[in-house]
């Protein structure tokens, strides 16, 4: 098969038009005046580093003290921005908004970093819930869920470092495989899928080994079970190839959400810290060339994988649609996904949606304090350090314009 991977952005397109990211008629079509400046006035906040490191330090302390109108304030703005809802019935209108769009919902349930037993048990019923609520909505084919949700850190980073657990630490260990198991388990009843994020490389190997596993047992006829790829990882595009040629082998199919990844800044500390070499690309263009790479493979095998190319990278969606396109292969294929954060790049997804392809938004869901680190990581992710303005704020003064507010 001829690569497609190696256009630019800029170049014309070959086969006629594909998709337009620049169009903000289509991206912003679902938000009315009003809800388009409060969108501004908050990307707007969101630009100042200082702001956000001055947010992120309040909005914990405030959330931790219950000081009065915190979660007032914060479900009138970020919240509003990136969450679905606090309850799985709350997300109900957002995810009947999008499908009016074409697009389609992962629901995400908000939680990280328990370590309560009981608690750990309420996130998986609550994964459990959002897949029946995602078997009965045709919009919602699948959801998303964290190893971190489900057991204790200290677990997973002792297992990961060959650290023999003991017998309390082996049963808690054992508890964390019957609630994955519950959950894809339930997901292969009900013919949805489970994404399984991908978290810091030191704990990162068991979550690895127990989502090959569940895909193992539960990827034979549909791929119910994916799991995450950072391609900032130096090794991961070698472990996605090896992971595929185990499945063939093995005779089960491969689910790949492929991401570049939201821990950077801290790996390249930690190991710094730790003296030992950063797992983490030297540069953004291998990241970038990685990334590109990955999804090229995974296209060329798409009936024995299932991708997600998950990502707000115009160039990595471009490269995808495109090589969709050329080779006449089914938009609606259920193994050619794209996927967004809700909340952000809207020219993507309602531009991909408005084409023909498959595409979704992740909407976390769950209480202002379960979703506050979440919060966090968007709002850093969507400062500038530079000075420049982000590329959402562009898009959005872009639309004010178009609409003349
Ligand atoms: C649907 C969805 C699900 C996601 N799930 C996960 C998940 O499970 N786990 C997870 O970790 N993240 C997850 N993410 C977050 C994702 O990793 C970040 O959104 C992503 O890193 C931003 O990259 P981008 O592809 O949008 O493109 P860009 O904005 O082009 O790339 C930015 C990214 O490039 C990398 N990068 C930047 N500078 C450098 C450098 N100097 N050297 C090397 N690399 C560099 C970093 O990863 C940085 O985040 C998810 C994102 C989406 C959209």
């Amino acid at each position: 098969m001829e690569s497609t991977m190696n256009v630019k952005l800029d170049e014309p397109e070959p086969s006629g038009k594909i998709v337009d990211f620049s169009n903000t008629q289509i991206a912003f079509s679902f938000k009315t005046d009003s809800e388009l400046k409060r969108t501004v006035f908050l990307f707007k906040m969101m630009n100042s580093p200082f702001l956000v490191k001055v947010f992120s330090f309040l909005a914990l302390w405030a959330i931790k003290l219950r000081l009065p109108f915190t979660e007032y304030l914060i479900k009138q703005t970020i919240f509003k921005q990136f969450v679905g809802g606090d309850t799985l019935l709350q997300c109900q209108k957002t995810i009947d908004l999008l499908y009016d769009f074409d697009t389609l919902t992962i629901l995400d349930y908000g939680a990280e970093g328990k370590s309560d037993e009981d608690d750990l048990d309420q996130v998986m019923f609550e994964n459990m819930r959002a897949i029946e609520m995602a078997a009965s909505n045709n919009s919602v084919p699948v959801i998303s869920t964290k190893i971190t949700g489900l057991v204790r850190n200290e677990i997973l980073e002792k297992k990961h470092a060959g650290i023999v657990l003991n017998q309390h630490e082996t049963e808690l260990f054992e508890h964390l495989i019957e609630r994955v198991d519950r959950i894809c388990s339930k997901a292969a009843e009900h013919g949805v899928g489970v994404f399984i994020d991908a978290e810091e490389s030191w704990i990162q190997d068991p979550i690895d080994e127990i989502t090959m596993d569940m895909m193992e047992k539960y990827n034979n006829e549909k791929v119910i079970v994916y799991n995450t790829y950072q391609m900032y990882q130096k090794a991961k595009l070698d472990q996605l190839k090896r992971d595929h040629t185990y499945a063939k082998t093995n005779g089960f199919m491969l689910g790949a959400k492929l991401v570049r990844g939201a821990y950077m800044e801290k790996e390249n500390k930690r190991a710094q810290q730790m003296g030992y070499p950063s797992p983490i690309h030297e540069t953004k263009q291998n990241t970038d060339d990685h990334y590109d790479e990955g999804i090229q493979y995974c296209l060329e095998h798409y009936e024995e994988i299932s991708l997600c190319n998950a990502s707000h990278n115009l160039l990595s969606n471009l490269k995808m649609a495109r090589y969709i396109v050329e080779n006449e292969l089914d938009k609606s294929h259920s193994h050619l996904n794209f996927c967004q954060l809700y909340g952000m790049s809207d020219n993507i997804t309602f531009n991909l949606a408005h084409e023909g392809f498959t595409v979704a938004k992740y909407v976390p869901y769950g209480p202002v304090k379960e979703v506050i680190p979440y919060l966090i990581r968007r709002a850093q992710e969507n400062s500038s350090v530079t000075g420049e303005t982000s590329r959402e704020l562009t898009l959005l003064h872009k639309e004010m314009e178009r609409r003349k507010i």
